[in-house]
């Protein structure tokens, strides 16, 4: 089966108070972007990659593939506004003969095959969708304005849920089809599961944490 990932990078990563986009930021000598693009690359079970690029900085992304040696790469677009628009201008990037698609945050930087693996694996058990999750572990509570808890939810059946998630293509083009656009969903799966797909959660794995805040740069290269 041929797998295309879609590494959406097109973040602004405000929270980060950087002169340059969060894809660029340093994750110790290198562009954050250089970890998740290697690894994609080097996986096995990853035969094509598109990259999604700050809109402004494909070039920059382009010759960082290269000098990784990424020969997976096979087009570099910039993204949109949104995250959902980033990932419609990597799947118009997407060869129709994929068969699956897998999309990644590239500010999740530790990717590892072992995770890849478990997402591709319920689509051949005719899952339309598979995404890495971890069990939610504290005390969940609905907050209004001024801090006051409104509510404290329960946290039973709930999970976090990382990248990357992995899509039958099929199902996948049709989830983001101009037909679907005015779906709300902060994740490919709420996208997927709004046009009526069915998703599986799979162990994630907690160092699959997203870059949001300069800690997380420091806590992520302590575990390079
Ligand atoms: O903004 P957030 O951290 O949730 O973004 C998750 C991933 O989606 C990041 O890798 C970011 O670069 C990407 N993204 C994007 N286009 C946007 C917003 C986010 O590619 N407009």
């Amino acid at each position: 089966m041929s797998v295309w990932a879609i590494l959406v990078a097109a973040g602004r990563g405000e929270r980060l108070g950087l002169d340059r986009p969060k894809a660029f930021a340093n994750l110790g000598e290198e562009p954050l972007l250089a970890e998740p693009l290697r690894r994609l690359d080097a996986c096995p079970w990853v035969d094509a990659i598109v990259v999604v690029a700050p809109p402004g900085w494909e070039e920059p992304a382009i010759l960082l593939a290269e000098e990784e040696g990424c020969g997976k790469v096979r087009a570099c677009v910039p993204g949109g506004e949104e995250r959902s628009d980033s990932v419609r201008a990597g799947l118009a990037e997407v060869s129709d003969d994929a068969l699956v698609i897998l999309v990644h945050d590239a500010a999740r930087p530790l990717v590892t095959d072992d995770v890849v693996e478990r997402v591709l694996a319920p689509l051949s058990e005719g899952w339309d969708g598979a995404v890495p999750g971890v069990l939610v572990g504290d005390t969940l509570k609905r907050v209004g304005s001024g801090g006051a808890v409104e509510e404290t939810v329960s946290r039973e059946g709930l999970w976090a849920v990382q990248t990357p998630q992995a899509f039958a293509a099929d199902t996948f083009r049709r989830a983001f089809s101009p037909s679907n656009s005015l779906l709300q969903a902060t994740d490919c799966a709420g996208h997927v599961e709004a046009a009526g797909g069915r998703v599986k959660v799979v162990e994630g794995d907690p160092r699959l944490l997203k870059v949001t805040t300069a800690a997380d740069l420091d806590r992520i290269t302590s575990w390079l």
